[in-house]
């Protein structure tokens, strides 16, 4: 059975898209089936497996959803690049628009949940790396999601915008995906040797910790893990023996312990 795990933070810069991209290459190496998702225009996934210039591609989710939303027919698999060790929808500035056309669709907020049914079949696991905002297009990740994993940058600001990310996650969930999980939150760019890095950690357990999952593993900042991106490498093929391949590893078993669905 395939499992839809949506990496979302309407906060930027706190590590979803290096998640996204360690988590499904790391399920991957684990000898599963992945379908990557990027879902958000800045198209940093997209550029992350290896497309310098994603605004060159011609197929991508934008397309996806403007023919779904427009009932029109479509070849199967259409729009999936078929990479080295995953498979991946990628987005370029353009999905910007979708939001729009999303917006006076049919059953607007599960256009992308109609897509992904369909190709479900193909894949043990799913991984959507959504936008900075809880607009549509996030709606519409954690509408067809199993699970959402959270992303959190251990710093002040970021733990406290976690309160409107649950809220839209239980509106979601009662509304429209009453299945949908937290997959859990995770801790990103903990800085170790600070104790004010300690202190948030200890926060987020304790606000959040009674209530949701809060993952044991905390990825360390890495400087090495922030020049993934630009080498267009997964942390396991840029730092093997690093800390944070060690912690993306961590996780990623972490990840498929607690099952698919
Ligand atoms: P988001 O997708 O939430 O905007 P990114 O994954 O793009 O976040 O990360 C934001 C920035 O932080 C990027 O420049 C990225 O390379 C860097 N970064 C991500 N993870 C780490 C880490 N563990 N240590 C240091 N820098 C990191
Ligand atoms: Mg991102």
């Amino acid at each position: 059975m395939c499992k839809v795990i949506a990496i979302a933070n309407q906060k930027g810069g706190v590590g979803k898209t290096t998640t996204a991209v360690n988590l499904g290459v790391g399920i991957a190496n684990a000898g599963k089936k992945v379908l990557m998702i990027d879902a958000d225009p800045q198209g940093s996934l997209t550029i992350s497996m290896g497309f310098q210039e994603p605004d060159k591609l011609t197929d991508t989710l934008f397309n996806i959803i403007t023919m779904v939303a427009n009932d029109e027919d479509m070849e199967y698999g259409y729009g999936i690049l078929h990479l080295d060790k995953v498979d991946l929808i990628p987005a370029n500035i353009e999905l910007s628009t979708a939001e729009i056309s999303l917006s006076s669709a049919l059953c607007r907020e599960s256009i992308l949940k109609s897509y992904i049914e369909e190709i479900r079949p193909d894949y043990d696991y799913i991984v959507i790396d959504c936008m900075p905002s809880l607009g549509m297009l996030t709606v519409n990740a954690l509408t067809c999601a199993d699970s959402v994993l959270i992303p959190v940058q251990a710093a002040y600001l970021p733990v406290k915008g976690l309160q409107q990310l649950i809220k839209t996650i239980h509106a979601v969930k009662r509304q429209l995906n009453k299945s949908l999980k937290i997959e859990g939150i995770l801790l990103t760019m903990v800085d170790g040797r600070t104790t004010y890095a300690k202190d948030i950690v200890s926060q987020v357990n304790e606000v959040y910790g009674r209530n949701m999952p809060v993952f044991p593993i905390e990825i360390p900042l890495s400087v090495r893990a922030s020049e993934t991106s630009a080498a267009a490498k997964s942390i396991y093929d840029y730092d093997p023996k690093g800390k944070a391949a060690n912690a993306y590893e961590a996780l990623t078993k972490e990840v498929l312990a607690n099952g698919s669905n």
